[in-house]
């Protein structure tokens, strides 16, 4: 069998790695890459000024959402979640995986941001606001210098009414978009793939918002929402796997964590590095965060992607170079996961060029440990999860061989906990009491 003009038995014997992946045993891999941020900077085409600039968006939007969605009222408007402690499962961790020392270990609790509960509540409703930002400037209902709560008068709320917004997504992405494009009123269709859970269709029509579902995967859902939209004019596309905005918005999070770690007295510093576990799917998220914290933290953070061992697109995108040239069904791959955020089988070549010399590595995790892991982090800190969202949590133990060079006992590990707030307690209990 050829794959990409050469031999299984040729990719195995290029790349070392490629025979666990491909039996889908999990691995580690260092990037070889990696560069001083100071250079990565020039392979991505956005600037701190455009994060900033997507911070002060948000900052304009803020009393908006504040009075359309009562969960960030107590916030005024400013959608960001915990940083929370977890020393009872970083102890439950070091005893899973025989570690020689527990790590400082933090969760950031994006499972628990307000409006949609998951990491989109970042990236995707940032776009919304994007878009409905530049139409109604377009169409002059708004000035930038007005008080963002005017686009909640009715002649806003039509001329957003007369608009569409339209999306493919595995569940979270859609469920964001969704729940913020009909608060402000546009028509919204979320194209969803067959990992889609039940429950999250159910949430986005009980919004309102029409839900396609497809029989193949995120790809295909994806592809199909483009070119139902291409047809109409006055249909937004928001298209994860090259859309910048989306990608500004999930790089906001640097700033914010940069206050909440200078909160809490915790250093960044070359004795102290900060190491960073991200769930990746596309790569839209973990990718933008990846760049919000390289602007905040410089060489100082380290960022590494995670992915199940039956979808590791992004890693074997960036391994070969193949980006969004390679499908990992065309390697044998199930792409059948779980981890419903993170079953996409082609990763963004747009995200996976802007990261190749800026993330130092990937490692992949099976299903079974993602349910092991939920149910520890319930059991030692009652924090309840989705299954993509614990991809995180084995990150210095993965880690902990390749980049011994790394001074990890002194650092700070940061698991992004992307999701699970939402999930319904019946699901939830279907998670804490599986067993693989
Ligand atoms: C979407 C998602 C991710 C990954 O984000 P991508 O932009 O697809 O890489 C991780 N975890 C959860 C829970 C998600 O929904």
């Amino acid at each position: 069998m050829i794959v990409y003009g050469k031999s299984i038995d040729t990719w195995q014997h290029d790349y070392p790695l490629m025979s666990s992946l491909l039996a889908t045993v999990p691995v580690c891999w260092r990037n070889p890459e990696l560069v001083p941020f100071s250079e990565a900077l020039s392979d991505i085409s956005l600037t701190a000024t455009d994060v900033s600039e997507a911070s002060t968006r948000l900052q304009r939007f803020a009393p908006l959402l504040a009075e359309l969605f009562p969960e960030v009222a107590a916030t005024r408007g400013i959608i960001e979640s915990e940083l929370q402690e977890v020393p009872a499962f970083s102890a439950a961790l070091a005893e899973r995986y025989s570690l020689p020392w527990q790590p400082r270990l933090w969760l950031k609790k994006d499972s628990h941001l307000p409006i949609s509960g998951s990491v989109k509540a970042r990236g995707g409703i940032y776009e919304v606001l994007f878009h409905a930002e530049q139409l109604a400037l377009r169409h002059r209902v708004l000035s930038l210098t007005d008080d963002y709560r005017i686009l909640a008068s009715d002649t806003c709320r039509d001329l957003f009414r007369r608009h569409r917004i339209a999306v493919g997504s595995t569940g979270n992405l859609g469920l964001s978009i969704g729940i913020a494009a009909s608060g402000l009123g546009f028509e919204t269709t979320v194209h969803m793939s067959a990992d889609a859970r039940q429950w999250k269709k159910d949430k986005l029509r009980s919004h309102g918002v029409n839900v396609i579902e497809y029989e193949g995967d995120y790809g295909q859902a994806v592809e199909q929402g483009r070119q139902q939209a291409e047809h109409d004019e006055h249909c937004y596309f928001i298209d994860d796997e090259n859309s910048r905005n989306l990608f500004l918005g999930y790089a906001v999070a640097g700033e914010r964590l940069k206050v909440q770690l200078a909160e809490k007295n915790i250093p960044v510093d070359a004795e102290h590095p900060l190491c960073v576990y991200l769930p990746c799917g596309v790569g839209g998220g973990p990718g933008g965060i990846a760049f919000g914290l390289k602007l905040a933290f410089g060489d100082h953070v380290h960022c590494f992607f995670a992915e199940p061992t039956e979808a590791p697109c992004m890693l074997m995108g960036l391994y070969t170079g193949l980006h969004e040239a390679l499908s990992v069904a065309d390697f044998g791959i199930s792409n059948r996961t779980a981890a419903d955020g993170l079953a996409v089988g082609r990763p963004s070549g747009f995200v996976g060029r802007s990261m190749a010399r800026m993330i130092d590595g990937c490692y992949t995790v099976p299903d079974n440990e993602l349910f092991g892991l939920l149910q520890s982090l319930d059991a030692t800190e009652n924090l309840q999860l989705e299954p993509s969202a614990l991809a995180g949590a084995p990150g210095v133990a993965r880690i902990i061989e390749a980049f011994a060079d790394l001074p990890l006992q002194n650092a700070t590990h940061l698991i992004w906990g992307t999701g699970g707030g939402m999930v319904p307690a019946e699901e939830m209990q279907h998670y804490l009491t599986y067993r693989g």
